[in-house]
């Protein structure tokens, strides 16, 4: 049997009724900014209660009260319109708000269990809005393996504007007391440290701290909140460079401040602060951000269980000298991890057994999932050599106090299958040339 052509008539055209403008269009069309469904209105008062994975997912995101989108529209406008000279709609340009930034600053803001954030364009700049809520001729106490940008920006601003800092090691609470100056305003924690991780009891510090006046500020990049909330344990600020594990992807920078809940007049000073540094974080970045937070809960677990086996591995490995990751038995403030934290993380360093510089580069050069590069947090495994990277802008005596050797190799475990991760590493480890 042949079939035979005929034309299509108008009565053959079947109008899709899920498409607006068919005249079987089969839904009821409100005007923009007619009130959601009832359950999404009430959602926001709930998240705050809500378990991490639900925080992850919904904290700051509304759908959209013009036209319901399910993600919050890219606001991607430097200015906003006025409808006369006192009346504008809560937004009037980009630098001192935007509504997509908001967004996430109140994901935030709920995440680590604070009464504001502020959301900045990098985690330096992050840094650099806390520091400027120092009043002049102030004194800041500063773990001694803190990040090299940190490290960078403190001298910076003791050269520049005559801060006084002191780094010391924060574990030993003794000499941080007896550090502490009629003028000491600020101790900055990094816990887990970059890239020793090593340990800072942020309750005993923020105690220490607060009865002399001090903020405490605690850089919480290592772990994100779903491993550590700070200001649960006395800290009055956390700092973030989202660009690691909040965002997770590698594809945006970023920095937040968030302040404790009862600190409101500071997280409106922090706010200003970045508003007049012009450090805001784009509106695009933002929406990466948020993207980002959704997965947080999946990719920390992943993340973290990869990095527990590589730990384990390298631990038990005959050419691997020391392995420094928190969530090893033999880590000296392991049972501070087990306290203060919610996880270990998914950050450790080690040394070579005879870690000369060949066989260091040798590993760096070899790993193939591995990639040499600056950052951590991202789904994909990194290495780095903090010396001559992350932490080069330290003085070699400041990186020898701090306890950073140029055998020292950081990996930032991704969250590919763990078995691929340590094969990789056993084969470099394996083929080392000769000490
Ligand atoms: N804090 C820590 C612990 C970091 O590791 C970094 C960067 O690596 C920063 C802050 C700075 O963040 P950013 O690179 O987003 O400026």
């Amino acid at each position: 049997m042949t079939a035979t052509a005929t034309a299509l008539t108008a009565d053959d055209v079947h109008f899709d009724p899920n498409v607006p403008g068919n005249p079987a269009y089969h839904f009821t069309i409100l005007p923009p900014g007619s009130p959601a469904q009832a359950g999404w209105t009430q959602r926001a008062g709930l998240v705050p209660d809500a378990r991490p994975a639900t925080q992850c997912v919904h904290a700051g995101v509304q759908p959209d009260p013009a036209y319901g989108a399910v993600m919050p529209p890219i606001y991607q406008s430097s200015t906003f319109a006025f409808r006369d000279v006192c009346t504008n709609a809560g937004f009037d340009y980009t630098r001192s708000g935007n509504p997509t930034r908001a967004a996430l600053e109140d994901a935030l803001t709920i995440l680590e269990g604070g009464g504001g954030a502020t959301c900045t364009s990098t985690g330096m700049s992050a840094i650099l809005v806390a520091l400027n809520l120092l009043p002049g001729a102030s004194h800041v106490l500063c773990t001694v393996d803190c990040y090299g940008g940190t490290f960078r920006l403190l001298e910076h601003a003791r050269v520049a504007y005559g801060l006084e800092v002191t780094y010391l090691d924060l574990a030993d609470l003794d000499a941080v007391a007896r550090a502490f100056r009629p003028n000491t305003r600020m101790v900055w924690i990094e816990s887990p440290s970059n890239p020793l991780l090593r340990l800072t009891d942020i309750a005993a510090i923020a105690t220490l701290a607060r009865a002399r006046g001090a903020l405490t500020v605690v850089d919480n990049t290592f772990l994100s909140p779903l491993l550590q909330r700070p200001l649960d344990l006395g800290a009055d600020l956390v700092v973030h460079s989202t660009t690691k594990y909040l965002n997770g992807h590698s594809d945006v920078v970023g920095g937040a401040v968030v302040a404790a809940r009862g600190q409101v007049a500071l997280a409106q000073r922090i706010a200003s602060v970045n508003n007049l540094l012009g450090t805001s974080q784009a509106p695009h970045d933002c929406f990466l951000v948020l993207r980002g937070l959704k997965t947080l809960q999946v990719r920390m677990r992943a993340h973290e269980a990869g990095a527990q086996v590589v730990a384990a591995c390298l631990a038990a490995h005959p050419a691997i000298r020391a392995v420094y990751y928190p969530g090893l038995a033999s880590h000296p403030q392991h049972a501070l991890a087990r306290r203060q934290q919610r996880g270990f993380g998914a950050m450790l360093s080690f040394e070579l057994v005879d870690g000369t510089r060949a066989r260091v580069e040798h590993v760096l050069k070899t790993l193939r999932w591995f990639t040499l590069a600056e950052s951590l947090g991202g789904v994909e495994s990194l290495v780095a050599h903090p010396a001559s990277m992350t932490h080069a802008s330290m003085t070699p005596e400041a990186r020898a106090r701090a306890g950073i050797t140029d055998s020292l190799i950081r990996l930032s475990i991704g969250i590919e299958e763990p078995d691929d991760l340590i094969a990789d590493l056993a084969r470099a480890l394996g083929s080392l040339p000769p000490a």
